[in-house]
């Protein structure tokens, strides 16, 4: 008689990794999907997306070359205008950030040693041909050159600290058109006026759109979650531009036919929220997840895995190359509120302007712990908010899925007390 033999098939360290990172996107995927109302139907194109990124390991780019990017500065118009397609390469994953911290100071920001433990497991559905790596902050500029290390092409392109003066400006559009040569150079591809002016201009429409959705969240009923929001802006940082666009324009009809019907995801009691802070990107949603979960409704942010991405459009006086590429830099500098600046007034009056706009009862201001930037700058946001009356409340978090017992409990107090707070006030 012969023996039957049971086959155990071995998982490799890889398979291991791509089946914990499959977890923890179909474990938020689920929650958002099921423990919350209803959510809008044109949703569905996105949580499929991030399945088939992050679960089923499909690549959405396969015929195309693409570019890195470590940071929301690099101008992707010129990227599309050459040919290739961005991939913005800032990390939520929380099985790349424990493969990161064998690499990088245990101190270090999650956001960054996830991002540097994708390039050590490879783990990526579109794997990046090479790598643009501004020098935002330090934490950014030192992982670009261990990535470089691991035989990754990779472009440093240099980034002012500051953005008031003439001299930095200037700066900045030298270093945009350095870059623009080079990488047309490396790709071979010729930057044209006529393929810039349609790139600035598909990318400006899907700015667009973005702000008309927005526009939507301002209605007294909210007709989609923060959670949700945050799940189309983050998809902008890999989906293929034209399937971004089409989905969100449904995304778009459905939202606005909701606020027609006075449908509200949230609740007339729910406090509304502008976040601000560490980007929170996929899947690492937890404080939003934290903040919806509590009875409240994230209605703006002030980040840049979201909102920052989609601020200011590309503003051109004349459609010749030069000039175009110079409006582009001229964008990404002047819209950008990321704490790496020395001053940062910029930031403060948009988180004002947010609260008033989206009638807010407080903002939410979150830190990811070895961030020292957005650590230090917590003290003059807090003293402008209370300057303005606007209750604040501060957190420091990291990838882990530890601490939730206790950012849950000051989570569910702040959104008490707002709640009083309106109560007193009616
Ligand atoms: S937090 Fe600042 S440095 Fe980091 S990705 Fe965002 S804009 Fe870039
Ligand atoms: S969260 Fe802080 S440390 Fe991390 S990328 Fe942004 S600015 Fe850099």
């Amino acid at each position: 008689m012969t023996k039957r033999v049971r086959e155990h098939k071995i998982e490799t360290p890889k398979e291991k990794q791509n089946r914990h990172k499959a977890m923890e996107a179909i474990s938020l995927l689920e929650k958002i999907k099921h423990d919350f109302k209803e959510p809008p139907k044109a949703m569905n194109y996105f949580y499929d997306l991030y399945e088939r990124v992050h679960c089923r390991h499909e690549s959405l780019h396969a015929d195309k070359v693409k570019v890195g990017t470590m940071c929301i500065q690099v101008p992707s118009e010129i990227i599309h205008a050459l040919d290739a397609v961005p991939l913005r390469l800032c990390n939520g994953f929380y099985t790349d950030d424990e493969i990161g911290s064998d690499l990088l100071p245990s101190k270090a920001c999650p956001l960054v040693k996830a991002t540097v433990g994708q390039f050590v497991s490879g783990n990526f559905s579109d794997k990046p041909d090479l790598v643009i790596s501004p020098t935002t902050c330090d934490q950014k500029a030192k992982s670009g050159a261990i990535i470089e290390e691991m035989g990754y092409k990779l472009f440093d392109m240099e980034f002012p600290r500051t953005k008031e003066s003439a001299e930095s400006r200037e700066y900045w559009r030298r270093s945009v058109r350095k870059f623009t040569k080079e990488l047309s150079t490396d790709l071979g591809k010729k930057l044209t006026k006529k393929n810039l002016k349609e790139s600035i201009k598909k990318v400006g429409y899907a700015q667009h759109l973005y702000h008309k959705l927005n526009i939507l969240r301002k209605n007294e009923n909210s007709p989609i979650l923060g959670l949700d929001m945050f799940l189309v802006t983050n998809a902008f940082f890999f989906d293929d531009l034209d399937n971004w666009i089409k989905a969100t324009s449904e995304l778009l009809k459905e939202c606005a036919q909701r606020v027609e019907d006075e449908f509200n995801t949230a609740t007339k009691k729910s406090p509304r929220i502008v976040y601000t802070g560490s980007p929170p990107i996929f899947p690492n949603l937890k404080i939003p997840l934290l903040i919806e979960d509590s009875d409240a409704i994230i209605v703006a942010d002030e980040t840049c895995s979201s909102n920052r991405m989609f601020n200011d459009m590309v503003s051109v006086d004349e459609w010749f190359v030069n000039d175009m590429v110079d409006s582009v830099a001229d964008r990404y500098l002047k819209g950008c509120t990321c704490p790496i600046f020395t001053k940062n007034n910029d930031r403060i009056r948009r988180i004002i302007d947010l609260v008033k706009e989206y009638k807010a009862d407080g903002v939410v201001y979150q830190a990811f712990a070895g961030c020292q930037v957005y650590e230090m700058e917590q003290r003059s946001v807090l003293q402008a908010m209370e300057k303005e009356g606007i209750p604040i409340i501060y957190l420091e978090s990291d990838y882990s899925p530890s601490h939730l017992g206790q950012l849950t409990t000051r989570i569910e107090a702040f959104i008490e007390s707002l709640k009083n707070r309106r109560r007193k006030k009616q």
